[in-house]
């Protein structure tokens, strides 16, 4: 295929997810303004990230660090005009956390005090505070990433006691299951737990859904869906 027609399949998919998100949002009676895009780009060429800011998409998220920070550079010097808002969703482990808080906005998947200490010691002077959301997990189980209640409320805690860091609010990846029902009480839980924290800090952004769940993600209160495959097709490996 060549890159004019990648591009207009990519601009096709762009307004279906746009629309998919706006159908979501009327059917369980939300504004659909508050609901926001973030485009998991992770595995995919700058020139589809500068396709879809051409549609007017500004937020990106990345997964690998060394993967995102050489894009955000990229990005940086080749459209110096033009700002993204860039946020790291993956893994993160304890010694790639400079280059992260050096380039992104934002970091989403937090679960550890020693990260969050890192972070705050390591975010530059220069910028604003980071944005972070504590990555919780309604099902803990061995080797999975997040934490489950109370261990997200002293993590908040922390957090929100260092001052290079903004705490917003609450990221998570529930367990994917077939049966509807059970995919929304698990969104719900996520959703407690994150009305939980609100009630002592200042939150805005309980980012929960995915390509695959997105409409159970809106029904239960998502205010940011995180979406790869459905607007870039299936990522390269
Ligand atoms: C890859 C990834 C996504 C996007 O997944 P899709 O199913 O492709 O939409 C969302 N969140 C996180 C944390 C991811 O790593």
């Amino acid at each position: 295929m060549s890159l004019a027609e990648n591009n207009d399949t990519l601009t096709e998919r762009y307004h279906n997810v746009v629309q998919r998100i706006h159908r979501a949002a009327l059917k369980a009676g939300r504004d659909p303004a508050g609901i926001e895009l973030l485009a998991v780009s992770k595995k995919h060429p700058l020139e589809k990230i500068a396709a879809l800011q051409a549609l007017g998409q500004q937020a990106f998220g990345e997964s690998y660090a060394q993967e995102g920070v050489e894009k955000i550079r990229k990005w940086q010097q080749q459209h110096p005009e033009t700002k993204l808002v860039w946020h790291f969703i993956g893994p993160l482990q304890s010694n790639k956390t400079r280059p992260v808080a050096e380039h992104f906005d934002w970091v989403q998947s937090l679960d550890s005090a020693k990260l969050l200490q890192r972070l705050n010691r390591q975010r530059p002077e220069f910028l604003p505070p980071l944005n972070i959301c504590l990555q919780f997990q309604p099902v803990p189980e061995p080797g999975k990433r997040g934490v489950a209640w109370p261990a997200l409320a002293q993590l908040a805690e922390v957090a929100a006691g260092l001052p290079r860091l903004r705490l917003r609010g609450v990221m998570s990846i529930p367990p994917r299951t077939s049966d509807p029902q059970e995919q929304r009480a698990l969104f719900e839980q996520v959703r407690a737990a994150y009305e939980n924290l609100r009630q002592d800090y200042p939150l805005d952004t309980l980012s929960m859904g995915m390509s695959g769940d997105l409409e159970a993600a809106v029904a239960t209160g998502s205010t940011m869906l995180r979406l790869g495959s459905a607007l870039f097709g299936p990522r390269p490996d």
